[in-house]
């Protein structure tokens, strides 16, 4: 049989490909059981709402049907972001909501003259995590369900907190803080030391005297993880891990050099034993890779408000497990984001133990901006089965406070 023969009988999916884009269309339509008369949904709007004090910028896409999907955006560099939320909902207004993957690729190359770094994922990830919210109400369905989760019914989550900047915490205050924590029934906690690379190697170190404080505070079973904010050279970074990892068992040294040194990072986790992680400043798949091959860590930590969204972080997760690299979610915001993380972290086999949770670090405000809010108990969060990420807006409220 030749080729030519074989097609014209096959009708087969794998056949498509070769037919010109019309046929193709009614031919899967056919196939897959749809009729005609189905109404195509597409994109209405992309609107971006810019909470007070920029503690927030979430985004809603509204479909032909009037459905909503609401995702988070990286609030950094907030008003570029916006600007850059709707330059990108200009692009994909009138375009089917199902076809995520294929809009995520859009966006990106159609704007990838902005730089990989930044803004560009922020946008991105906030219009896709918006519209996997909207696929997930369409069809009412959970998103772990529609990305082939869960592996989990409840995500168990870390407490997460800094020493701060203007008026750095004594290691005393960071050690009740701590104490705080535990009582609340936290099993792991991370230290932010916040030194980073304007104040790089500070002398005198107060980070051993943090953790030791931490470490009393806390007792010999809870999980601590250790960031210095890339606030150390290669070298010191090898003896302060060495130091923490020995007398009080960190669990994790997370980026402990500057975030564009990967030749540094392979040098720290190579030498040390403790593993070593990063993933918040990597906003794609391709710096990912670069992430794993040049810095060599142990472990990352993507944030799905950065980082392109849901659809990117699962090609980053897959990424990930390639290596046997667990990925921990850097998440520091309570609503949106921590709901787009824990249907992620659901939905992947290489999930770490604990998750990052945002809604401990600081009083934001912004639950008051949705009517159900995730249950945090006894140190995990208990993910909503209800429809797409699984919160309810106060559409109003958000309309009558946004500050763009
Ligand atoms: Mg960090």
């Amino acid at each position: 049989m030749t080729r030519k023969e074989f097609l014209k009988i096959s009708g087969g999916l794998g056949a498509l490909g070769f037919m010109p884009g019309s046929l193709r269309s009614e031919l899967t339509a056919r196939q897959i059981g749809m009729t005609e008369s189905q109404p195509k949904v597409t994109i209405r709007s992309v609107e971006p709402f810019l909470m007070p004090d920029n503690t927030a910028l979430f985004v809603r896409v509204t479909s032909s049907e009037g459905v909503s999907g609401w995702g988070e955006a990286n609030r950094k560099q907030a008003r570029i972001v916006l600007g850059m939320i709707h330059q990108l909902g200009g692009r994909i207004k009138g375009k089917s909501v199902w076809d995520t993957e294929y809009l995520w690729n859009y966006m990106y190359f159609k704007e990838v003259d902005a730089g990989q770094n930044g803004f560009l994922g922020g946008a991105i990830a906030g219009i896709d995590n918006a519209l996997w919210d909207l696929k997930g109400k369409l069809l009412k369905q959970p998103v772990y369900s529609l990305l082939g989760g869960p592996y989990q019914d409840r995500v168990r989550v870390y407490a997460s907190y800094g020493r701060g900047t203007n008026r750095p915490k004594s290691a005393v205050e960071m050690a009740g803080i701590a104490a705080a924590f535990v009582e609340k029934g936290y099993r792991a906690i991370k230290v932010r030391m916040q030194i980073r690379q304007l104040n790089k190697d500070p002398n005198p170190d107060p980070s051993p005297e943090v953790i030791r404080e931490v470490r009393k505070a806390v007792g010999d079973d809870v999980t601590l993880f250790f960031d210095a904010n890339n606030g150390y050279s290669p070298f010191r970074a090898i003896q302060v891990g060495k130091e923490l990892y020995e007398k009080y068992n960190i669990a994790s040294f997370e980026e402990p050099v500057a975030e564009h040194n990967y030749r540094g990072l392979a040098q720290v986790a190579e030498a040390l034993e403790v593993p070593v992680t990063a993933g918040e400043h990597e906003f794609n798949r391709w710096q990912f890779r670069d992430l794993i091959l040049q810095g060599k860590v142990d472990m990352i930590n993507p944030d799905v408000f950065k980082s392109g969204g849901i659809t990117e972080a699962m090609k980053i997760a897959t990424l990930a497990s390639a290596f046997d690299i667990p990925v921990m979610c850097h998440n520091t915001r309570p609503t949106l984001s921590t709901a787009a993380a824990l249907h992620f972290s659901m939905s992947i086999h290489n999930a770490a133990e604990f998750q990052e949770y945002g809604g401990e670090m600081r009083e934001t405000g912004l639950q008051k901006y949705f009517r159900e809010n995730l249950d945090y108990k006894d140190g995990f969060i208990t993910v909503p089965r209800r429809p797409g990420l699984g919160l309810e807006p106060d559409e109003a409220q958000i309309e009558k406070d946004k500050i763009n």
